[in-house]
């Protein structure tokens, strides 16, 4: 059996290396580093991809969240709600730009953004929503939409985990992630969906304004060479990376494939096994797996689980132990515990089992099996 890896980017390399080396020398041999003809390719054929009118790449998908929140023109103190179950960065911008993070509980089933939650957390100063497409699906972004539609308010998607996840809308139209609200975010981290070879990151957006000041703000606040009429950052993509998203980008369904194969293959496998819960699929959104999620049972001792897989070689991990509420750097002490009963139950329940394009069956039932012979 090949060794299990928790993403086996290695493996995924050498299946594209000759052309991956072609391009990251062609890159240095055309000597334009940054902004050159490989990162307006990319960006051209990303937009093809998804459907959306802009794509502008940035320097990682932290920067794409704040960068998209600085375009909205919030003031300090307005308030934008994410989920309390995500992945810290979001909330970091948040309080970053002095705006006030709003945390709201996820669905105990999809793990994404509890709509009813959101609803009940809108006060007069809210101004954004983040809604997170956690694990690789969508959150019901038509129910958030009409949210947003009835309070006036910005929607930013987070989707550095879901890219390439469609979402079909009740009257049967599609969209994928991220091109859904005002503005989406993600990420070209190396073990996201679609990884480069360092940092990257993008903006999405359909509206040409929002477009225009989100290019300003990645150059200084630029519009014109050397005006600089905002306080911007510098957040670019170089074009080496852009180089390998392009060969990427031409296989991500068919990474996006493997992922759900790959899923599909844990679920028969934990079939009748009533100590784990495999991940629910949202209804109106496909998922593209960036992580295989289980729920453990009460009682299940997760630790000694996680420790007994661990000498069997097999890689598990807890995304995420500590509800961002809990965190010390975004303790506020102003939230009310009672309001969050599916974050607390899924921050001590959880653990993803590994997941990437590489997986084969002999693997998955090696580490399905170790977990049925710890939890019986
Ligand atoms: C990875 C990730 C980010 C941040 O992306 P970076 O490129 O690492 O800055 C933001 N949000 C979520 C949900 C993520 O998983």
């Amino acid at each position: 059996m090949k060794e299990i890896r928790m993403v086996d980017l290695r493996g995924q390399y050498e299946k594209i290396k000759n052309e991956v080396d072609a391009a990251v020398v062609s890159v240095m041999e055309s000597s334009a580093f940054v902004n050159g003809p490989e990162v307006n390719a990319f960006q051209a054929e990303l937009q093809d991809y998804l459907g959306v009118k802009h794509v502008i790449p940035c320097g990682n998908g932290t920067d794409a969240l704040q960068i998209s929140l600085m375009s909205l023109g919030l003031k300090k103190g307005d308030e934008v709600i994410t989920s309390d179950f995500t992945f810290a960065a979001t909330v970091e911008v948040i309080a970053l730009l002095g705006l006030k993070q709003v945390l709201v509980d996820v669905c105990k089933d999809t793990m994404v953004m509890n709509v009813e939650a959101l609803k009940k957390a809108i006060t007069p100063r809210t101004k954004a929503i983040i809604p997170v497409h956690l694990f690789g699906q969508c959150p019901d972004m038509e129910a958030i939409m009409a949210v947003a539609k009835e309070h006036n308010l910005y929607v930013v998607e987070d989707t550095a985990q879901a890219i390439g996840a469609q979402y079909t809308f009740a009257d049967g139209t599609t969209k994928k992630a991220g091109t859904i609200g005002n503005l989406g975010a993600t990420s070209f981290f190396p073990s996201k969906n679609l990884g480069c070879y360092g940092d990257g990151g993008a903006i999405f957006t359909n509206d040409d304004a929002l477009a225009h000041r989100v290019r300003g703000i990645v150059n200084h606040g630029m519009y014109r060479r050397y005006y600089h009429d905002e306080i911007g950052v510098n957040s670019r993509l170089d074009s080496v990376q852009a180089a390998i998203l392009r060969i990427k980008l031409r296989h991500l369904d068919q990474y996006t494939a493997a992922r759900q194969k790959a899923a599909d293959m844990y679920d028969i496998a934990f079939k009748g096994c009533s100590k784990v819960t495999v991940p629910t699929r949202a209804k109106n959104s496909t998922h593209v797996f960036h992580q295989y999620t289980l729920q453990l049972a009460q009682g299940v001792d997760r630790d000694a689980l996680i420790a007994h897989l661990s000498s069997k070689g097999i890689p598990a991990m807890i995304y995420y132990p500590v509800p961002l509420r809990k965190q010390k750097a975004y303790d506020t002490h102003d939230y009310d515990d009672t309001q969050y009963p599916n974050t607390d139950y899924l921050v001590r329940s959880v653990m993803s089992l590994h997941m990437h394009t590489e997986l084969d069956a002999e693997q998955i039932n090696y580490i399905a099996d170790a977990v049925k012979e710890f939890v019986k």
